[in-house]
């Protein structure tokens, strides 16, 4: 029997272990995919501490893209060798969400087995994984796949966020983004792409804001010192930030948020940090929108995919073998990850 590696999650509060597993055979419907690269995303690390509430052990990775390897019984429309973007939430593809392609906002999500691969079913830092659906694949054309895995979390989540806010992107405008790492780095480069506004960057390490400057940011603002909010004051003027994208999602950052939007703006928390937005009368402002975007939706990831194809986008990415993965994760736990790291089996 062929064999593969695979990281896999045990269970919480413990590092992923690499186990070898038989190479699966997909069932009717399903797909098999020979994982090119798997990103290495801040959220594993919420996963190894916390677990996702199910038991069970399963291969992480949830941001994934490869070559078609199978096809299970039934499918049509693809051939073995196709490269492709794995679609990560997983939803159960009925419902009116996922009828309308955001299977991260699936409506069944509570009672399927799995968030998705690598955050319930096994994902994709293996050999090669299963997709359940062909419907949950995306065509790369000529994008380099291990290069591109990054896309279908790291780029396609701050997309989402970024497009429900676009109509306040106007040329006076100011987005903060906060958090330059996988996620961030790939939003200032949709900003870039998508939109007139003045974007300030804020994070808590000057190689990252130096990044942040080459990526376009018109502004940088370190955001552990004590001045940080009266700096993006004095960018802003009395209208304030219209935009805050929120890729920590910590006390201090949402803090900073809250303190620095101007009315009639909007606040997105993406990051997973555990912060609490506070609310009492006029603060945040009056106006002021709160949303809690996951993930995005899969006709949104060929939006991102197109995008990287013009070249507007690209995912700086480190890559190490897969074997490494554990002291891959002790890497980023450390904050020491440039852009995106990628396994590639
Ligand atoms: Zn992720
Ligand atoms: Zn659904």
């Amino acid at each position: 029997m062929k064999t593969m590696k695979a990281v896999q999650f045990i269970e919480a509060g413990r590092p992923p272990e690499i186990v070898d597993l038989p190479v699966p055979a997909p069932g009717p419907g399903e797909v098999l995919i020979r994982v090119a690269g798997a990103g290495v995303c801040h959220s594993d690390l919420h996963v190894l501490d916390h677990g996702i509430g199910r038991p069970g052990q399963f291969t992480l990775g949830h941001e994934n893209a490869g070559w078609i390897a199978a096809l299970g019984e039934g499918v049509s429309g693809w051939k073995e060798g196709d490269p492709v973007a794995v679609y990560g939430p997983w939803g159960c593809g009925t419902c009116h969400s996922c009828s309308t392609s955001a299977e991260n906002y699936c409506e069944r999500h509570a009672s399927i087995p799995s968030m998705g691969g690598g955050l319930g079913s096994d994902g994709g830092m293996a050999g090669y994984m299963i997709v359940p659906s062909a419907r949950l694949l995306v065509p790369l054309g000529d994008l380099d796949p291990a290069k591109t895995a990054p896309l279908s979390d790291a780029a396609l989540t701050p997309y989402h966020a970024i497009k429900a806010a676009l109509p306040l992107m106007t040329p006076d405008a100011t987005v903060l983004v906060l958090g330059i790492g996988g996620l961030g780095h790939m939003a200032l480069q949709i900003l870039r792409a998508l939109t007139p506004a003045r974007v300030i960057a804020g994070d808590i390490d000057a190689a990252r804001l130096e990044h942040a400057r080459e990526l376009g940011a018109t502004y940088t603002v370190n955001t552990g010192e004590k001045t940080a909010a009266e700096e993006i004051r004095d960018i802003t003027g009395p209208r304030g930030v219209t935009v805050a994208l929120d890729f920590v999602g910590a006390q201090p950052t949402i803090d900073l948020s809250a303190s620095v939007v101007g009315r009639n703006s909007r606040i997105a928390v993406v990051g997973l940090a555990g912060g609490v937005l506070h609310y009492a009368a006029n603060n945040p402002p009056y106006g002021t929108q709160v949303s809690v975007p996951y993930w995005g939706s899969r006709t949104e990831l060929m939006e991102v995919i197109a995008l990287a194809q013009t070249g507007k986008i690209a995912a700086q990415v480190e890559t190490f073998p897969l074997e490494q993965a554990v002291n891959v994760y002790e890497r980023l736990r450390e904050g020491k990850i440039h852009g995106r790291a990628v396994l590639i089996p």
